[in-house]
């Protein structure tokens, strides 16, 4: 069940704007609203999952959909040559905000070490 309160929902079900980029069944792809590179977008499933700790056998379908729609994202962006970087935080320490299962695909400038 998702929570009471989930902006990814909200923005599925058309409760929320956002400016979505793709939609079909399984999958979203978002403008982040609070971009931290020239691109940020969010590869988000429809259906509420709360991250990967939650995630069972039956999304395992639309997690190598949102690789295959990331590269298909960047190619659009034109970001296959220059390059790009797909981002998961789950949990605490990762920092993440949205417990809603979502890819961060950051590109369009020289991307800084991991930490
Ligand atoms: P995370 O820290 O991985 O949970 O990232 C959540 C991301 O969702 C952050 O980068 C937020 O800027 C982004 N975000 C939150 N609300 C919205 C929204 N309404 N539309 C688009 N992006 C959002
Ligand atoms: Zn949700």
């Amino acid at each position: 069940m998702p929570p009471k309160k989930c902006v990814f929902c909200d923005i599925s079900s058309g409760k929320q704007e956002s400016e979505i980029l793709y939609r079909d069944d399984e999958l979203m792809v978002v403008k982040d609203i609070k971009p931290v590179a020239p691109v940020h977008l969010l590869l988000i499933p429809r259906r509420h999952v709360a991250g990967l700790t939650y995630a069972s056998g039956s999304v395992s379908n639309t997690l190598g959909k949102m690789f295959a729609m990331a590269e298909e994202m960047a190619r659009r962006q034109a970001m296959t040559v220059s390059g790009y970087r797909l981002v998961v935080n789950q949990g605490p320490d990762s920092g993440q905000q949205v417990e809603h299962l979502h890819m961060h695909l950051l590109a369009g400038r020289q991307l800084k070490a991991m930490a």
